[in-house]
């Protein structure tokens, strides 16, 4: 049994050899079902400061209290879904070659969780989670961006904000 354990330790996962991905900021990461956008008070003193206001009134206007956590509180679009209380969606272009796109107002400033999709342990857990979240995410096994074993684990484990994240657009 013992032995087993030390094997599985050892072997080295299924995205060993990398993974792609290259955000191509479609939004569905900020809306969908009901979920949870964790922020923490470091980050809302950081949004404060972002966007003039007092961390009080961040919270007070942005975040819900959820079992001593704080969390981005959610909107229901006009398609019942749950957007992202940062998400605005932008008529970019004119006429018929006007694309809709839906972003985030405050990228630059964006938590840690928002940083680090998709690496996150429930989408590496196996090949199964991973192409699953690229179902809804267009950015997975796309694009340019390959991502090495070691950036992966460094993402997934990060406690403070990447210096390159993976949905930025810089490489
Ligand atoms: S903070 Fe920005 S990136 Fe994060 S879920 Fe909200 S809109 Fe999306
Ligand atoms: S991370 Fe994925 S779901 Fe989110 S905006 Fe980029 S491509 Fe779309």
């Amino acid at each position: 049994m013992k032995l087993n354990v030390l094997e599985n330790a050892t072997q080295a996962p299924w995205y060993a050899d990398g993974l792609k991905f290259t955000c191509s900021q479609c939004g569905n990461c900020c809306t969908g079902a009901p979920g949870y956008v964790w922020i923490s008070e470091e980050e809302i003193r950081r949004l404060a400061e972002h966007l003039k206001l007092t961390p009080g009134t961040i919270v007070e206007r942005y975040c819900r209290r959820i079992a001593g956590r704080f969390s981005l509180q959610e909107r229901r679009s006009p398609e019942g879904l749950y957007d992202c209380v940062f998400l605005k969606e932008t008529r970019i272009g004119k006429g018929r070659k006007a694309q809709v796109k839906r972003v985030c107002t405050i990228y630059d400033v964006r938590p840690l969780q928002c940083r680090t999709w998709p690496f996150w342990s429930g989408n590496l857990g196996d090949k199964d989670a991973w192409e699953a979240a690229g179902k809804r995410c267009h950015g997975i096994n796309a694009g340019s961006r390959t991502f090495t074993r070691e950036q992966i684990e460094a993402l997934r484990d990060a406690e403070d904000w990447p210096e390159n994240p993976p949905t930025s657009s810089s490489t």
